[in-house]
């Protein structure tokens, strides 16, 4: 987060907002900027990619759903934005830590091609690590201690859109986000990587509430995607994992999404329009026939 800190800091905040007489490195000037930026950040990211996968990849159909919510969309959005502000505070004490030097990232790769390698290796272990804990935090969220006061809200929208992937009870947001922030505390990471995978899980928690159930063949027994998570919102017990099948097949909770077995909430809704339109069709055909004079009438 330093980088954004120190960009942010050259262009904006020192030549405009800030007295001249203000040190950079004060602690109380980082923690306001850093407020500012994540914010900023995250509401960006948010309703940039959430619209994008809203318009473009989302199945609009969903939205007949009989489990589907009056004004859904608004609500999850006014969600998401209300909690927003309220993850944000322990994000940023844990950012202020990082700026501060306390963490593993560091700049630079080093020697080919070990710094390279290692490069690779620390996204493929963060992916792994992040997965792990999300699993066992998502999982004790369900517990019936914590379930009811602070993760139902989550699984209030049953048949999710995208602007859903953010609208979590404060808490319970900032607890799924901590793997991300412990792992840099662990183990070395570079900066720019470090960034880079924390916009791109955040393009995942959007994708997994897309409404987009489709997943190439080969992926479908490691990846948990969209099919996977819309299940949870309904089932609440299966596929607790963010983007591998792996901790739910170990941990018991894993469930072929039912879309995958043509039982899913698009075929329901599919199901459901067929159904009335040959109700309807029916219904047509019959007053066709009372018009033109071809039904059975009565005797007299
Ligand atoms: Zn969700
Ligand atoms: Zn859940």
């Amino acid at each position: 987060m330093d980088l954004v800190l120190n960009i942010a800091d050259y262009y904006f905040f020192t030549p405009y907002i800030y007295p001249a007489t203000w040190p950079e490195d004060d602690i109380f000037r980082q923690t306001i900027s850093l407020l500012i930026i994540t914010n900023l950040g995250a509401y960006n990211l948010y309703f940039f990619f959430a619209t994008l996968s809203y318009y473009f990849v989302y199945d609009h159909s969903l939205m007949k759903h009989p489990q589907f919510l009056k004004n859904q969309v608004y609500r999850e959005i006014m969600h998401s934005v209300k909690s927003m502000p309220w993850i944000s505070l322990p994000t940023v004490s844990l950012f202020l830590l990082e700026v501060r030097g306390y963490s593993r990232l560091y700049d630079g790769v080093g020697e080919f091609p070990f710094g390279w390698f290692r490069l690779l290796a620390s996204v493929l272990s963060f992916l792994f690590f992040t997965d792990m804990l999300i699993y066992w935090i998502h999982r004790g969220l369900h517990h019936r201690l914590l379930y009811k006061r602070l993760h139902k809200p989550h699984h209030i929208w049953k048949i999710p859109t995208p602007f859903a992937s953010h609208a979590f009870h404060p808490l319970d947001g900032f607890l799924q986000s901590l793997p991300y922030h412990i792992y840099p505390f662990v183990f070395p990471l570079h900066k720019v990587v470090y960034l880079g995978l924390y916009i791109l899980v955040n393009i995942w928690t959007i994708s997994i509430h897309d409404g987009d159930f489709r997943v190439p063949q080969s992926l479908r027994p490691f990846i948990n995607g969209s099919a996977h998570h819309t299940d949870h919102h309904m089932l609440f017990d299966y596929n607790y994992g963010q983007y591998f099948t792996l901790w739910d097949r170990i941990g018991g909770s894993f469930k072929n999404p039912s879309s995958f077995e043509g039982n899913g909430p698009l075929d329901y809704v599919k199901k459901m329009t067929e159904e009335k339109f040959s109700n309807h069709a029916g219904n047509g055909c019959k007053n066709e026939k009372l018009f033109n004079g071809e039904a059975k009438r009565p005797s007299t």
